[in-house]
């Protein structure tokens, strides 16, 4: 029995719907039968407790009933509660999980921009530049190089820039600057024009959104990269789709007339670009009978061209319709951010019979200076026309309010 004892003690693994075992006990002496169901109900109650903590819901979904439980708290008993508030509650994990993702996605964006247009630059030097040497003028060889190398010296600047450079952030340290409110989140007071970003989970200073195409966010110091990388991309797919549409027309006929090669009738007329690349002899351009077979390097000479017009068509017309939007925003002298802002203010006031005034609006003309940095008529060239990494006007912490000196800058 002491035996057996002992390796019960060792064994806690003891089956508690084992009925035998009080029977054993029973007729020993009453000193270690008590001894025994001491050790018994011991066992028994390790058991249980093994057995609740088993039967305890995984972590994950503890912390969902917490927050549904928080929720219906915060809700219930909160007396500024108002649908903005529900719907806000309600859909935070979806904000939650979409931030992150993008967050996570942030460099795969940077790297399909980074790839497509490489490819689209390829094609230029690789397909389209020794035919246009054969078969344009020297002054449109003379354009094409000058404006199209111009172009792409701009983007590429403006891409870097405005994925390096820090959209600005207020200082963590203590200071005297004024702050208009504090951050629930960071718990630090914010400057006028300044916002959260969930995604880089942190106050920005003028923030305007977070662009996920550059992995960064769109603040103060980086806003003007981020607009003049769109408007000069924009201006690249327009002059890349304009350029090509005729070649992109030849070339789809091309494909589509290969595609249907094998089930070609005698007699059928061919034109377009089979002349341009050799393809058929000079003068036997219709009635040609049968056609000849094309080989793999003109089916990619013709799917190249073909790509390139739809991507640049494409990204021109998405990318336009952004940049005019930011156009009209910065002619506003508002931010993508105070857009809704201001407008929520707008009505808001105009419920008492007062107009709103954004207080961050210097006139059409000095909003634009003041967000291109142009102080002198010659920073027209030097610094809107040419790559140029001057800081923007300001530190972001302090701005100044409506009404200010009419000409902000003489230029
Ligand atoms: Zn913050
Ligand atoms: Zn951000």
């Amino acid at each position: 029995m002491g035996g057996f004892l002992t390796s019960f003690m060792r064994n806690r693994q003891i089956c508690v719907t084992d009925f035998s075992f009080p029977l054993q006990l029973a007729s020993h002496s009453r000193c270690r039968m008590r001894c025994s169901v001491l050790h018994l109900l011991r066992c028994v109650r390790l058991r249980l407790c093994s057995r609740r903590g088993r039967s305890r819901l995984p972590l994950w979904a503890q912390r969902i009933q917490a927050y549904i439980k928080l929720l219906a708290q915060s809700l219930c008993f909160n007396s500024l509660t108002d649908s903005d508030v529900v719907f806000d509650s309600i859909f935070e994990p979806v904000f939650v999980t979409v931030d992150y993702v993008t967050r996570w996605f942030g460099m795969v964006f940077v790297c399909l921009v980074v790839i497509l247009t490489s490819s689209v630059v390829m094609i230029t030097y690789i397909v389209l530049l020794p035919l246009a040497l054969t078969t344009y003028s020297p002054a449109w060889i003379a354009w094409h190089s000058l404006y199209g190398n111009w172009n792409l010296i701009m983007i590429a600047f403006h891409y870097y820039k405005a994925i390096k450079t820090s959209p600005g952030y207020p200082p963590a340290e203590k200071n005297d600057r004024p702050f208009v409110s504090v951050c629930k989140k960071c718990i630090m007071p914010k400057p006028a024009r300044t916002h959260h970003c969930g995604i880089c989970n942190r106050c920005i200073l003028k923030m305007d959104h977070h662009c996920p195409w550059l992995n960064n966010c769109v603040g103060h110091f980086n806003h003007r990269y981020f607009f003049s990388f769109c408007l000069f991309m924009t201006l690249g797919c327009v002059y890349c789709s304009i350029s090509c549409r005729n070649m992109f027309l030849d070339a789809y006929n091309s494909l589509e007339r290969f595609k249907h090669l094998d089930s070609e009738k005698p007699g059928i007329p061919v034109t377009g670009m089979g002349l341009l690349l050799g393809l058929l002899p000079s003068g036997q351009t219709n009635f040609q009978t049968p056609a000849p077979p094309y080989t793999f390097k003109e089916k990619m000479f013709h799917k190249s061209i073909v790509y390139m017009w739809v991507l640049t068509s494409t990204a021109g017309v998405a990318l336009g319709a952004l940049t005019v939007w930011h156009a009209v925003l910065i002619s506003r002298g508002e931010t993508s951010i105070e857009r809704h802002i201001n407008k929520k203010e707008a009505v808001r006031l105009a419920q008492w019979g007062k107009l709103y005034k954004n207080p961050f609006n210097y006139s059409k003309l000095n909003n634009w200076k003041i967000f291109l940095g142009v102080e002198k008529k010659s920073h027209w060239v030097t610094r809107v026309l040419l790559p140029s990494g001057h800081p923007p006007h300001g530190d972001g912490l302090t701005w100044d309010v409506f009404p200010v000196k009419r000409d902000l800058i003489a230029v």
